[in-house]
């Protein structure tokens, strides 16, 4: 449960204290998430390799189309119409993306590099 809650917290997936991300990223203003590159305060590198979160693109796909299903669901009894529900969604992928950018990369580093991993 600790986990879930450090995932979410966007601690270190090693001491659970430093923070994963610099900086959060805003959407409306066009900016992506920053990472730190170590832990500030364990010094543990999150980017293991070049291209180490690209498979976090895929948890990233997954959750995004989660949300999508999970829209459509709760809109079709309040929406009528398949345009204003299309971009009612399309809106909402946008919205969250910087949030399932950050989620994603602290699944993929809890999977692959998290508490009792040691690669
Ligand atoms: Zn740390």
């Amino acid at each position: 449960m600790s986990q879930i809650v450090n995932i979410l917290e966007e601690k270190c997936p090693k001491c659970a204290e430093g923070k994963v991300f610099a900086t959060k990223g805003n959407i409306f203003l066009l900016r992506m998430p920053k990472m730190n590159e170590k832990c500030s305060c364990c010094g543990h590198k999150f980017e293991k390799e070049t291209g180490y979160f690209f498979g976090s693109m895929y948890v990233s796909y997954a959750m995004a189309v989660a949300e999508m299903v999970g829209a459509f669901l709760i809109m079709q009894f309040f929406v009528k119409g398949f345009a204003p529900m299309i971009t009612i969604i399309a809106i909402l992928a946008v919205l969250l993306s910087t949030f399932n950018f950050r989620i994603s990369r602290m699944l993929w580093i809890y999977m692959f590099d998290g508490p009792g991993r040691t690669l």
